[in-house]
């Protein structure tokens, strides 16, 4: 099955998106992923590049969102609204934001119900200053992503946790050895708590696709097939920081199959948007 939407995608406006082609021109610029989904048929767009919406806040310590800050979006409206775009494409802005501290995302509710779709991360871990685990034993960071996960699903005005459990391996061990230890009852109550408050989670492409993560795909196999049981519905993102990342991968594909996940069991934006009263 392939999805028709992209609801990931990273523009230049990110800092970890900005990769040159051979002519030094910028791969990840809007012009170009627009040009890309209309060759690959895609219908919908929604960029969601790192965006904080205070970046000064003295609780701000993570470097990395230091330009981050409103001034993005604007300029990311800017640009779209001087492009072309074709009337069989819908492009929209939403965010990637950071999790300042459990169960508080680094943009306000009001903010995020102006926007199309608010991911929000909560296992960043290799980035400092975002909460980290005691220790990276496969118990403390089983322990740490539940909490953390909790923290967020509970305020039930996010839209959606980017990349549930992800993180690279080379950092947090072998994802199976922490599926093994996480307390299996707690994470019922928390998908269970995700399906009743409305959350999604993402299935996120790149994190299925990626080597630095080997076994994410076996890992978030059994979790995305409890959470649908429970009433859990999903949105998909490429995560795209280039051009040739976006729209789903014949190995995404391959596992929506073996998840048993269907269209109906993700998102469109259009209800993301119907829901907040955006259309
Ligand atoms: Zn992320
Ligand atoms: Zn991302």
């Amino acid at each position: 099955m392939r999805l028709l939407e992209d609801q990931h995608v990273h523009t230049y406006y990110s800092p970890c998106a900005r990769k040159e082609d051979a002519k030094g021109q910028p791969v990840a610029s809007p012009e170009r992923y627009i040009e890309r989904a209309v060759a690959l048929g895609l219908k919908t767009l929604i960029f969601t590049d790192h965006f904080v919406e205070d970046p000064s806040a003295p609780e701000m310590i993570v470097q990395f969102y230091k330009g981050s800050g409103p001034a993005i979006l604007r300029d990311l409206r800017t640009e779209l609204n001087r492009l072309e775009v074709p009337d069989d494409l819908a492009l929209y802005i939403g965010c990637e934001t950071e999790t300042l501290a459990p169960g508080r995302p680094a943009i306000s509710r009001a903010l995020a119900e102006k926007l199309a779709l608010v991911l929000v991360p909560t296992t960043h871990y290799h980035l400092a200053g975002v909460p980290q685990p005691l220790s990276f034993s496969p118990q403390d960071v089983a322990d740490h992503m539940l909490m953390m996960l909790e923290s967020v699903v509970r305020l039930g005005w996010v839209d959606a946790i980017a990349h549930p459990f992800d993180e690279r391996e080379s950092l947090v061990g072998d994802l199976r050895r922490i599926y093994e230890a996480m307390d299996k009852r707690h994470l019922e109550e928390v998908l269970g708590l995700a399906a009743e408050k409305g959350v999604a989670l993402e299935v996120n492409g790149s994190a299925i696709n990626s080597p630095a993560r080997p076994h994410y795909p076996e890992m978030f196999l059994p979790v995305v097939q409890q959470a649908k049981a429970l009433g859990v519905r999903f949105t998909f993102g490429s995560d795209a920081h280039t051009l040739g990342m976006l729209g789903t991968s014949p190995e995404n594909e391959a596992w929506f199959a073996q998840a048993g996940l269907e269209a109906a069991d993700f998102l469109t934006t259009r209800e993301f948007l119907a829901k907040k009263g955006l259309l």
